[in-house]
């Protein structure tokens, strides 16, 4: 089994609502896709099933008027996958050689060889490593303590009640604003005397009545009930050192995400933070062949929904791909797998051997 490859057009890579979506439309186009996933790892952040598994309640998923809990909202998006016979394989994937199609990825076991690549890896929250914020049972994640705004803020546990948002850069800022709609006072708590943050989120922030900074902060712990949730946080002065318990009823942790895109370094083109950066038009990465979607290649809207239709996105990219029609690439450019180059203007075909062909339809004898 060891020295075993095995061969796929379709392979993906992550099975959070992005992979899960690429897989069921790759395998409704016959496309026969082998989605491979990390085993669940709880210092690596990685889940089968994605960031959804460690959450509760999704109420903003569309077609579930009453809500769904994430973990049985990801076992449905698997068992459709599987329905269209997707295959499925957990496996750390240890290095990637994308230099030439096929493909290969290594794993301890086999080498998967591939013509087309979905990377649906997604991001993980960073969080502040401090007692009290770890998920139920052990501490108050998901039932009080949450890394993001749009997902959890309208809950009714945070309606009406006071809450900490921790951090000082852009997000911080627009977690604190979105939630201004439904809590009673918002605390932004941050270790410096300044923010990060760009000045029109600084400017939006400072004007809001209902947010309150808290300066030269840190959280250092997380308290509660069970029953309750969170009811407060201990906060410390970094310059006088004066500690104390600030009653609330949520804290949003909003210090920023990383990307899980540390395998695919030096590969594919990222941002500064490591987000893979994709075609405005497609799911296109710079390697013809190679697609992106979800939280792995999205720094902004980060939801399920979002990740889903990048997923279908990614999907149809790859069968278009193998079909030898073009895809656009981040370039504008458009590729086809043979190599050709439609250039961004649409003006002229290159071909693989160099040659530039205008790329107009020939007209008949009197046509205009
Ligand atoms: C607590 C919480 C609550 C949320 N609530 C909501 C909500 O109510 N509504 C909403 O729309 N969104 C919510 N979100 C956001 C939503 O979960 C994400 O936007 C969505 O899961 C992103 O999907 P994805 O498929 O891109 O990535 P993910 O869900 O992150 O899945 C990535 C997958 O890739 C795998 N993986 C990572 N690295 C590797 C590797 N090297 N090799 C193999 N596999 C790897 C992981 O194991 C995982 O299965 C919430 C997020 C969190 C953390």
């Amino acid at each position: 089994m060891d020295n075993e490859t095995i061969k796929r057009d379709v392979v993906i890579i992550g099975s959070g609502p992005a992979g899960l979506t690429a897989a069921i439309y790759a395998a409704r186009a016959s496309l026969r896709p082998l989605l491979i996933d990390a085993p669940a790892d709880a210092e690596k952040q990685t889940t089968p099933g994605g960031q959804l598994m460690i959450t509760t309640d999704v109420e903003n998923y569309p077609g579930f008027a009453n809500a769904i809990e994430g973990p049985e909202l990801m076992e449905q998006f698997r068992r459709q996958a599987e329905r269209f016979g997707t295959e499925f394989m957990e496996t750390w994937i240890t290095e990637v050689d994308l230099s030439e199609r096929p493909f290969q990825l290594y794993t301890k076991g086999p080498t998967i060889s591939t013509e087309t690549l979905i990377i649906a890896t997604g991001a993980s929250a960073k969080w502040l490593g401090i007692p009290g914020e770890a998920k139920v049972p052990n501490g108050f994640g998901g039932n009080g303590v949450s890394a993001c705004a749009t997902c959890d803020g309208p809950l009714p546990a945070f309606r009406n009640k006071d809450i900490v948002v921790v951090g000082g850069g852009d997000t911080a800022m627009e977690e604190a604003t979105f939630l201004t709609r439904y809590a009673a006072k918002v605390y932004v708590v941050h270790r410096r005397d300044k923010l990060r943050a760009s000045k029109i989120m600084q400017d939006k922030a400072f004007h809001n009545p209902k947010i309150e900074f808290i300066w030269n902060t840190a959280v250092e712990e997380i308290g509660g009930t069970a029953d309750d949730g969170v009811q407060w946080v201990k906060l410390r002065n970094r310059q006088t050192g004066e500690e104390q318990n600030f009653p609330c009823a949520g804290v949003f942790v909003a210090i920023g995400h990383k990307p899980n895109t540390d395998l695919f370094k030096g590969w594919l083109d990222m941002d500064e933070i490591g987000y893979i950066k994709t075609a405005h038009r497609s799911t296109a990465t710079n390697i013809p062949g190679v697609f992106a979607c979800g939280d792995v290649q999205d720094a902004v809207y980060r939801q399920a929904v979002t990740a889903a239709g990048t997923g279908c996105m990614s999907a149809i990219d790859a069968e278009r791909f193998l079909d030898h029609l073009p895809v656009e690439m981040p370039s504008g450019e458009e590729v086809t797998m043979e190599g050709e180059h439609v250039t961004a203007d649409h003006q002229a075909i290159i071909t693989p051997d160099g040659h530039m062909i205008p790329n107009q339809a020939e007209l008949a004898v009197g046509e205009e």
